[in-house]
């Protein structure tokens, strides 16, 4: 078993550090805000009272943080007092260039590093279900695999530093995208006079069908189990597919890709946001949709 570090104890990290220690893993953890580090601390791991110092002669080291710089500055902090040849990987989602450039600064310091976004939200990194997309070296990946599957079902290597993210927001641009599809589609068969159930049981056999639909329906009624049967309750909260959707959109620019439906699918997002509805699920952008008949 593997003494690890991790670092980020939210709505996501605060799971994934307990499911490291239901593996047996010991586990030292930090946060910046108290209650997670309590409840961490109740889940079974220590607490150190620095990033820096919950490193310390770890093997592995996980961070688990909101954006690019939350994670350069921790990389930045930890990364002088790690064991040279020991791992560090990040499970947040975070832009292509932040992650290439955390690789690099592992690297300087002779430390093996992974990019391991993930997906499967806060239900997987509960039931340690969630799917890590990775980028990295073939033997950082290879060091990695073994404390990745206490904490999620899937694991794919997608290529070279970076390629972790990159899978991951072209992974969610499709979702956005096929969500609003999917919402429209139910929009324009309300106007005409056509049931959610006779259109589900058509499009999820049809080539319509797809993960949006037949997996997380908009509308109550076809999949009990789906965020519109509760409320729009998070899921995936609308803010988190406007970041995602905000990532793809600075790859497509800085790469030159042409995304128009990826960039049309942020706005519809970030109008949906702005109205009061970042915490909402974002299937929930069918009542955006609906709103925007006869303007
Ligand atoms: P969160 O805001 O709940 O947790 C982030 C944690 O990082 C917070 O507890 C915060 O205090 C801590 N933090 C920030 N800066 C820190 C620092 N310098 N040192 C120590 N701790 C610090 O966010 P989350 O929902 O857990 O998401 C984490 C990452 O996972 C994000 O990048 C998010 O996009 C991604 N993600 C989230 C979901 C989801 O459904 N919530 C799904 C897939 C991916």
């Amino acid at each position: 078993m593997a003494h690890i570090a991790f670092i980020g104890l939210g709505n996501m990290g605060g799971p994934m550090a307990a499911n490291l220690v239901k593996a047996g893993h010991r586990v030292t953890a930090f946060d910046l805000v108290a209650a997670s580090r309590d409840q961490t601390r109740s889940d079974g791991a220590a607490i150190a009272e620095t990033s820096a110092s919950a490193v310390k002669g770890t093997d592995v080291v996980i961070t688990m943080l909101p954006a690019g710089k939350h994670v350069l500055g921790v990389w930045n902090e930890v990364l002088p007092h790690m064991t040279r040849g020991t791992l560090i990987i990040d499970c947040s989602t975070i832009d292509v260039e932040s992650a290439k450039q955390a690789h690099a600064i592992a690297a300087k310091h002779g430390i093996a590093s992974v990019d391991a976004p993930v997906s499967g939200g806060t239900g997987g990194a509960k039931g340690a279900t969630l799917t890590f997309m990775c980028g990295g070296e073939e033997k950082a990946f290879a060091a990695a695999q073994p404390v990745l599957i206490n904490m999620g079902k899937k694991i794919v290597h997608c290529g070279g530093a970076g390629a972790g993210q990159a899978a991951k927001i072209c992974n969610n641009m499709i979702l956005g995208i096929s969500m609003i599809a999917v919402g429209e589609a139910f929009a324009l068969a309300e106007k005409l006079g056509l049931s959610h159930q006779a259109l589900f049981d058509v499009a999820s056999t049809s080539s319509g069908q797809c993960w949006s639909l037949t997996t997380y329906c908009p509308v109550p009624g076809p999949v009990p189990t789906s965020p519109a049967n509760n409320g729009y309750k998070p899921g995936f909260a609308s803010n988190l597919m406007v970041k995602d959707l905000t990532l793809a959109q600075d790859a497509a620019k800085a790469t030159g890709a042409a995304t128009p439906l990826g960039k049309h699918a942020q706005e519809l997002y970030q109008a949906f946001d702005a109205a009061g509805n970042g915490g909402v699920d974002f299937s929930g952008i069918i009542q955006h949709v609906r709103s925007l008949a006869g303007k």
